[in-house]
């Protein structure tokens, strides 16, 4: 299912994004950011530094589930490019922080 097409896609999809929340950082630097605005993207910037790495270094497992090793469907990965947990363990997931 991980095809060379489908990850340049999402490789130039997230350097896209990865160029989005750099800009979105120095819009907010200027004009008194909502520091909870900041956190989220900031918080974004790792996960698409990190699948841009996947990708380039690491394509096989570009895809795969880091909870339980499935592959994450691609609607997903279009969707969410950076992520890499599936939809179930995301669930699971959020649902462990929100106990905390
Ligand atoms: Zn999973």
């Amino acid at each position: 299912m991980v095809d060379r097409v489908f990850l340049e896609d999402r490789l130039l999809h997230l350097k896209g994004r990865r160029k989005a929340v750099v800009e979105s950082l120095v819009d907010y630097g200027k004009s008194m950011p909502n520091p909870h605005s900041i956190y989220k993207v900031t918080e974004m910037l790792p996960s698409i530094e990190a699948a841009i790495k996947k990708i380039e270094t690491d394509r096989e497992n570009y895809g795969i589930c880091e909870g339980c090793g499935c592959e994450i469907p691609d609607a997903r990965l279009l969707i969410f490019p950076e992520a890499n947990l599936c939809k179930k363990c995301q669930d699971i997931k959020e649902k462990q922080l929100n106990v905390q």
